[in-house]
């Protein structure tokens, strides 16, 4: 089942505050590493693991650690916003970055940069992409991601939509989505509602201010 909900009090805990539009940037950032922390937990669950041991003061203990490499890639600019989280979670990670740049009528998501480490092909890939909207972002990075060589990735979102969700299964099947929540769908503007607003004008303070 490549749809996976995390359902978990704090991931709602966090995920209302989000929502809230009271919630300013300093506060949405916070909260959005707090929930990226959660929710990537939760997405690598089945990395691969290898048995190890270490020495406590009182003598060897089995260890188990992370077994594969991992590949985080932040869809431009909002992903970031999930960035530190999954560093924090895995400090050995290794980061790619897609940038995309979504129409603001079309809605339809043009690339504008791309840099991915080298050697994709045994790595474990984990794409954040806070808000699963029409797909088009999460498909297009996908997509590139596979040209250069990936075959094992994720997407990891805040929210979803049904239209977001439904395009990524029938492009990639074999690519897993977590997300807490899949939300009403999307509006005339390719929003999600109901949502938590632009992710990215959240995080960084550029929403347009009335008057
Ligand atoms: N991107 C956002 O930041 N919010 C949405 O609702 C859809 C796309």
């Amino acid at each position: 089942m490549p749809l996976h909900i995390v359902d978990h009090p704090l991931v709602h805990d966090a995920l209302a505050t989000l929502r809230d539009k009271r919630t300013g940037p300093d506060r949405f950032r916070r909260t959005a590493n707090r929930i990226s922390l959660l929710l990537a937990a939760e997405a690598l669950r089945d990395i691969p693991t290898r048995t190890s041991s270490v020495e406590t003061p009182l003598g060897p203990a089995p260890a188990c650690l992370i077994g594969a490499d991992l590949v985080v890639v932040p869809v431009l600019r909002a992903g970031l916003g999930m960035l530190d989280a999954v560093l924090e979670l895995v400090p050995g990670a290794r980061v790619g970055h897609i940038g995309l740049q979504r129409d603001e009528i079309t809605a339809i998501a043009s690339r504008y940069y791309t840099k991915f480490p080298p050697g994709l092909a045994g790595s474990h890939v984990l794409i954040i992409d806070p808000m699963l909207a029409t797909g088009g972002s999460a498909v297009a990075g996908i997509r590139l991601l596979r040209e250069a060589g990936a075959r094992d990735i994720l997407v990891v979102c805040i929210v979803a939509a049904p239209e977001g969700v439904a395009l990524v299964e029938r492009e990639f099947p074999d690519v897993d989505i977590y997300t807490p929540v899949v939300d009403q769908g999307l509006n005339e503007h390719k929003f999600i509602v109901p949502g938590l607003g632009d992710f990215g004008d959240r995080l960084y303070g550029t929403t347009q201010v009335d008057g």
